[in-house]
């Protein structure tokens, strides 16, 4: 069942788990998702960027939605840009959707957000923004201190915005970090209980399990995951591929060539790599038996 992100982080922040948000592209990587949540019986979170195509992605969440009813899933649209593509995905069906005006000032950035949450919610659909900025982590030394999330500009901007869930910088990054990724542990201790709304942190990859298990303990409820879960799908297909390659002239020594996978076969085992650490980060984050 497709249901609102809000009302799923709100139950999460009560009872106090995280629900993992896979970026999701395909119909594998959602069928991935769908299975992954349903063995685990924990929510999910499809996080669809635009550019991986916001109506191919919610026909294919509606579809995986009905074959599996009993798995509680949030379609939300990750780091939207332009204000067409946050309307396109409205009303492609999202449950959710994500604004990300966090390069711009405070007050270009709510008065933005504001506009969005107006409209989102008009038609039942929650609304992600971020304040302070998580940056790529190949600049992660450089940038990560200027982008932290502060107290009292989160409070305000919540109050303004009327936003659902906050994402917050508190030291991670996205992609792969250039360093050793540091949170702030005691920032987000206090914007978790200052802040009444489910907080998000994005770059949940190569944080580190011990890092993403406390943040989660520390107040935060829903964790963005892409680098993890792509390399690991990368890796299971290209051992795949490996395994159904023949290693020597087997004609000549008359041995057996190993056997060949074809095309779909490959394309599945990248998919049950993806799945693999999905679960293993559904059940870090304590969501596993929720529903
Ligand atoms: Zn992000």
């Amino acid at each position: 069942m497709i249901i609102s992100m809000g009302e799923m982080l709100n139950r999460a922040k009560k009872e106090g788990y995280g629900v993992a948000a896979p970026n999701v592209f395909n119909r594998e990587t959602i069928e991935a998702s769908f299975l992954a949540a349903r063995k685990l019986k924990a929510p999910v979170i499809l996080d669809v960027a635009s550019v991986h195509g916001i109506y191919e992605c919610a026909d294919l969440a509606r579809f995986y939605a009905a074959r599996y009813p009993e798995v509680p899933a949030a379609v939300n649209l990750d780091h939207g840009g332009p204000y067409e593509d946050i309307m396109k995905a409205i009303h492609a069906g999202f449950s959710s959707v994500m604004i990300d005006r966090s390069t711009l000032t405070y007050e270009e950035n709510v008065r933005e957000v504001k506009e969005i949450v107006k409209a989102a919610h008009a038609v039942g659909v929650s609304v992600e923004a971020e304040l302070g900025h998580v940056g790529q982590g190949d600049e992660y030394e450089q940038t990560r201190d200027q982008g932290l999330t502060k107290l009292s500009e989160a409070q305000s901007y919540v109050k303004e915005t009327g936003i659902d869930c906050l994402a917050v910088a508190v030291g991670t990054s996205h992609g792969v970090y250039k360093g050793t990724p540091h949170l702030e542990f005691e920032l987000l201790s206090t914007l978790s209980k200052e802040i009444a709304i489910p907080l998000v942190l994005h770059g949940g990859s190569g944080t580190g399990d011990e890092n993403l298990a406390k943040a989660v303990k520390t107040g935060i409820q829903k964790v963005n995951l892409n680098t993890d879960l792509s390399e690991a799908g990368k890796n299971a297909l290209r051992k795949a591929l490996a395994d159904s390659a023949p290693k020597k002239d087997t004609k000549a020594t008359g041995e057996f060539a190993p056997k060949k996978m074809n095309m779909q076969q490959t394309i599945v085992a990248g998919a049950e790599g993806f799945q693999k650490v999905l679960e293993h980060y559904m059940q870090l984050f304590d969501s596993q038996n929720r529903w």
